[in-house]
């Protein structure tokens, strides 16, 4: 397990909790997705600040790990990632460009995904306006009805060739709806559709897969993968054990300890009504920290081996735990228990929420003190 060692400029006291970050393990499981897929090229998805992970500390290990393909959602993510990565960096921004875009990608670099017949025109627009875009990729929908040219959209660009001719493609893509569950049909329906569609545009690299998509096998690897969950160590199903190394490590301090008794009441509601005495601490977590307030019924906290259930509903700032299997005078006020850690992974977190890890990832609040551990060449001092 990781070792965070307490940066002397962030004194315990000012923060609740600390969310460590461990850069090896990121860097890791980039390289052991890289080999899954060796026939495809790993690009690394680093949108919402690398799944809230902080992209500045994050792309710069990836790209060292050998990463030279990244993708972002916005132009503004793009713009700040191009500030930390190299210039043989190629950075796409998947929502494509919106009207005045254009002016920002060809300076920052960035490839927009074109998703519709009206991003075509801007772009091509664009293009013979300053008759030096970068070049674009192009994403067709294969099924999940999110994004992407739809097979009516590839017909009008057939009748008028005129609106790809000229385009500079590189790279055709598509998302899986339903990776995340091996054999659902969908996935070999959406993988045949791309390649139907694909071959009606200009060619291209094709890229269907994304984190999940990646263990499907490799007939879904086609030229590029697009990981961003598994290189933050969340499962890529629930169907096996999650082959990834973990990367974040959740600690609250503990803020007081009390004995209640049966007839008392605990949080907000008093929701929870203990059926014999028992002795509970309160832990410097809470929603407002992106610890969700759903699911605290099965949710708990770790102090070294012992499980800490969460006592009734969790508050913004805080949270109850239940320490009564803790051998007295063992945990004290100022200690830290363990929340996302060894014994709880971020997708254990989830499941009790009742969302999935990703939701979990890109919520952990900002007033953590942040941690990063690994990767010494660069400074170890974050946000
Ligand atoms: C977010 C996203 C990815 C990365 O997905 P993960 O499931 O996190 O690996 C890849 N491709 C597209 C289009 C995305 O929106």
């Amino acid at each position: 397990m990781m070792s965070a060692c307490p940066d002397p400029l962030w004194p315990s006291y000012r923060a609740g909790a600390r969310l460590t970050v461990d850069l090896d393990a990121i860097a890791s499981n980039y390289r052991y997705l890289q080999t899954l897929a060796s026939g495809a090229s790993c690009a690394a998805v680093v949108k919402a600040d690398a799944y809230g992970l902080g992209i500045e500390r994050v792309a710069p290990v990836l790209e060292n790990a050998g990463a030279t393909d990244f993708f972002v959602a916005h132009v503004d993510e793009g713009i700040r990632l191009r500030s930390v990565v190299s210039e043989k960096a190629r950075i796409t921004v998947l929502h494509g460009p919106r009207p005045g875009a254009s002016g920002d990608c060809v300076r920052y670099g960035l490839r927009p995904v074109l998703n519709s017949l009206e991003q075509i025109a801007l772009w091509r627009d664009e293009d013979s306006r300053t008759g030096a875009l970068p070049e674009a990729a192009l994403q067709v929908d294969s099924g999940m009805s999110r994004f992407g040219l739809s097979d009516a959209d590839l017909e009008t660009l057939q009748a008028e060739k005129g609106l790809v001719d000229g385009l500079k493609v590189g790279l055709v893509m598509s998302h899986l709806a339903c990776a995340d569950t091996p054999d659902h049909p969908a996935n070999q329906v959406q993988k045949s559709r791309l390649l139907q569609m694909s071959a009606r545009l200009p060619s291209a690299p094709l890229s269907l897969s994304a984190s999940s998509g990646i263990f499907l096998g490799p007939d879904y690897h086609l030229d590029v993968v697009r990981p961003g969950a598994a290189l933050y160590g969340i499962a890529p199903n629930r169907t096996g054990p999650n082959p990834l190394s973990p990367v974040v490590r959740l600690q609250a301090h503990v803020l007081q300890i009390r004995e209640i008794l049966p007839g008392e009441g605990v949080g907000y509601g008093l929701t929870y009504q203990p059926d014999r005495p028992r002795r509970i601490a309160t832990v410097a977590v809470g929603y407002a920290d992106g610890f969700s307030r759903h699911g605290a019924g099965q949710g708990c906290a770790w102090f070294e081996d012992i499980r800490l259930p969460i006592l009734g509903r969790v508050s913004m700032d805080s949270l109850i735990v239940d320490i009564s299997d803790v051998p007295e005078g063992k945990l004290g006020p100022d200690m830290m228990v363990d929340l996302i850690g060894s014994r709880r992974s971020v997708d254990d977190v989830a499941e009790a929420a009742g969302t999935i890890g990703y939701e979990v990832l890109t919520s952990l609040g900002h007033r953590f003190h942040r941690e990063y551990v690994g990767n010494q060449e660069t400074p170890s001092k974050g946000d």
